[in-house]
């Protein structure tokens, strides 16, 4: 019998420069619930530095890779990407066993949607020839991703997948689950009832969760602080945008969910440390131990991230 997993958290930004004066409370916080793996998301060429010292940092905190890395460029900053990027990322991913991500496609933002899908389709393949698991981040684009990664695979290129924040149709979460794709979860969907549906006919060998944490200004004040509101606990408006996947910023409430208990019902998802409320939910949703989803979902991560990682 295996011992009891940590919790993963499967996609979040750490290296979020606003983050910096807390990032130790978080990771202390983090560290106190029992989260033993993050898999920290890159969002353009200026942050990739910054999620591999934290891999480092982790590292160095006790030999188990804490932080897992994963760089490159989100769909928002397709345009940004300066000339050259693909051979910088390409020499960064050589030199560190890190995941791809968060790439995408997001047909909400204001960037150039053809260029998104050229910077997404090149670190599509970069994937497939370094055999790197990749985050993908899909907003109202669903039918373009469908074909791009079922093209991928008939040609037997493609890579460990993980669709972070999971929002599409169960339709076409059938033909992900085809293509052997992680899907991951994150706090949102306990308010989103449309999810619950997506959520439960995802095979638990395929499940992930995730708070994709963009932390606030100031945590402390916004979990324990009477009235502290979202408002108040968030830095910028790109920040909330990140976290909603261009969609609402509202904080999840759990009105209706048993067994989760938590202060005003509000679980607000900012850091890691509150991803475990999303695990309890997710487990009574199931109907099974919350122990076993733990094991099960550490188990994921494993087999997602078992080139980068080693066993
Ligand atoms: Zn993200």
């Amino acid at each position: 019998m295996n011992s009891p997993a940590g919790y993963l958290d499967s996609h979040l930004h750490l290296q979020a420069q606003h983050l910096e004066l807390t990032l130790g409370s978080i990771l202390e916080r983090a560290e106190k619930a029992g989260v033993e793996r993050m898999f920290c998301n890159a969002t353009r060429e200026e942050d990739w530095q910054a999620v591999i010292n934290l891999a480092d940092r982790g590292k160095e905190a006790g030999g188990k890779q804490l932080i897992v890395p994963f760089l490159g460029i989100h769909p928002w900053f397709a345009e940004s990407a300066g000339t050259g990027w693909e051979e910088r990322l390409l020499a960064r991913l050589q030199e560190c066993p890190a995941g791809i991500g968060e790439i995408g496609l997001d047909k909400c933002c204001r960037a150039d949607f053809d260029r998104q899908q050229r910077v997404f389709e090149a670190q599509l393949s970069m994937a497939s020839a370094l055999r790197r698991p990749v985050a993908i981040h899909c907003v109202k684009a669903w039918g373009l991703l469908l074909e791009i990664l079922e093209h991928l695979a008939a040609a037997k290129q493609l890579p460990a997948i993980m669709i972070h924040a999971y929002g599409g149709s169960t339709e076409t979460l059938q033909r992900l689950i085809g293509l052997g794709c992680f899907i991951s979860f994150s706090c949102r969907l306990i308010a989103d009832h449309k999810g619950h549906s997506s959520f439960l006919a995802t095979p638990l060998p395929l499940l992930l969760l995730e708070t994709d944490s963009q932390g606030r200004l100031s945590v402390a004040d916004a979990r324990d602080g009477a009235g502290a509101t979202d408002s108040q606990g968030r830095l910028s408006v790109a920040n909330a945008r990140e976290e909603a996947g261009g969609a609402t910023a509202a904080p999840t409430q759990a009105r209706s969910v048993q067994p989760v208990e938590t202060e005003n019902h509000e679980i607000s998802c900012n850091e890691p440390a509150d991803v475990p409320s999303l695990y309890a939910w997710a487990a009574a949703m199931w109907g099974i131990e919350e122990q076993e989803l733990r094991q099960r979902i550490w188990s994921n991560g494993e087999i997602f991230t078992d080139t980068i990682l080693p066993r």
